[in-house]
């Protein structure tokens, strides 16, 4: 069957990779797809937010199922848009623009967590109409404490203050200045939380679940997890201190939970979970929620799926999940990600990437993310470029060989970090 990717990062050429291998797959396509994605199909010149073009495409090619990368196109709504026009026995996966909320609005997903008992930091929401009580909230809450703009804000809108003063002032901005724009008109405050993160990952199909691998990723763009935030600059799985134990009650009291309230509450949601979780004192968290998988953990999930990734998915769209299983890899993935120079903040773009054509050691896999064609030379096209993922018996092992992949690779202003895994050393 024909399948068609939404989408355009490392994420996606590692999803575009392992469906292309399902003996179920003749044909995928991805749009707009990457460098990368180009070798493992065919990509498509269409914006992933125009649904009548991403439609008619799906009728010209004889698309069987259509996967959604990126959760813009969710929060945007293109489930219920192809609910509304149908594309005869074609599943889209992703949940409905309702469930995606679950990762678009910060005040839905605790309310939804709330409701279902399910942990997480305490919070109260605020808007422009309750800002007096948010100021006398802040006022007697004890530091750090953590303020969230409630809509999408590209990884910016969470601030974490030791300073009241400064916690009124951003505040103040937030709900008074629109200092995150309309992301901004609500307010999520929480408590802090003390403890190590980590991601787990769920395929539902609104009924029953699979949970895929784990994965922990490296936000900071500096070593020793210091500077700003990025996308991401590396990732690894297993996650070593997931013990049994603690997955149990991860599983038990998160994933469990969050799946019966997604299908007690009739949300239409036949795709990935992606929670991200806090272990504070070997209790599990919920930090987020988003309606998609994340990235660069794709890039360590994927290579550690051992089952057909395009038979779940068909098993999610037609709600016959219960009946799959899935094998785990038994090795350890890591990846490295390279980014542009300057990178988060401003950077340039169209530098020639060079040692492409490299032959890639047995157990590495090379992951595109900003790349893009410019005639015969693959270039530069955003922040974060490509991604190296290592197997390896060990973090270190795999991150390791990663690194040394990267070294054969070149363009102008490369940055990566050298310590992915650092703790588990
Ligand atoms: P955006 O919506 O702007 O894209 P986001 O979805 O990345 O942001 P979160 O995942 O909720 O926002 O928070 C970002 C980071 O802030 C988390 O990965 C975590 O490191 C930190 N964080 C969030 N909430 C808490 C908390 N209650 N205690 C401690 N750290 C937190």
């Amino acid at each position: 069957m024909n399948i068609l990717l939404l989408g355009s990062g490392g994420r996606e050429h590692a999803l575009a990779w392992k469906m292309s291998q399902s003996p179920l797959c003749s044909q995928v396509y991805i749009a707009p797809g990457n460098a990368g994605t180009a070798q493992v199909g065919i990509n498509l010149a269409l914006s992933q937010n125009d649904f009548p073009a991403i439609r008619k495409a799906c009728l010209d090619l004889d698309i069987r199922l259509l996967v959604v990368g990126p959760e813009e196109p969710l929060v945007r709504g293109i489930v219920d848009y192809f609910h509304a026009n149908p594309v005869d026995g074609m599943p889209v996966i992703g949940p409905s623009q309702y469930g995606a909320q679950l990762e678009g609005s910060k005040a839905f997903a605790k309310a939804f967590m709330e409701r279902h008992g399910i942990p997480t930091a305490a919070y109260r929401e605020f808007d422009a109409d309750n800002f007096e009580a948010g100021l006398a909230y802040i006022r007697q809450h004890p530091l750090p404490i953590v303020l969230k703009a409630d809509g999408l804000a590209a990884g910016k809108g969470v601030l974490i203050l030791n300073d009241r003063e400064e916690a009124i002032g951003e505040f103040t901005q937030m709900i008074r200045q629109s200092k995150f724009g309309d992301a901004s008109k609500k307010v999520v405050i929480e408590a802090f939380l003390d403890g190590i993160e980590m991601s787990v990952f769920v395929l539902t199909d609104g009924k029953d679940f699979l949970l895929l691998p784990d994965a922990k990723d490296y936000k900071r763009i500096g070593e020793g997890d210091t500077g700003l935030n990025t996308g991401g600059m590396g990732a690894v799985s297993p996650v070593p201190f997931a013990d049994d134990q603690f997955m149990n009650k991860v599983l038990e009291r998160v994933v469990k939970p969050t799946v019966k309230g997604i299908q007690e509450e009739n949300i239409d949601y036949k795709g990935f979970i992606f929670v991200g979780l806090i272990k504070v004192q070997n209790e599990p968290y919920v930090i987020e929620y988003n309606c998609r998988m994340g990235d660069p953990e794709t890039e360590v999930v994927m290579p550690r799926l051992a089952s057909d990734l395009v038979d779940l998915l068909l098993a999610t769209g037609n709600q016959t999940l219960a009946s799959k299983q899935v094998k785990h890899d038994p090795r350890v993935a890591c990846t490295v990600m390279a980014v542009s120079g300057g990178y988060p903040g401003d950077y340039s773009k169209g530098k020639t990437i060079s040692g492409l054509d490299l032959r890639l050691p047995a157990g590495s896999l090379l992951f595109h993310a900003g790349t893009s064609k410019d005639g015969e030379k693959v270039v530069t096209s955003g922040g974060r470029v490509l991604c190296v993922t290592s197997y390896g018996n060990s973090i270190p092992e795999a991150v390791s060989q990663s690194k040394k992949v990267l070294e054969g690779i070149t363009f102008d202003g490369m940055n990566y970090r050298r310590d992915i895994g650092y703790e588990f050393e």
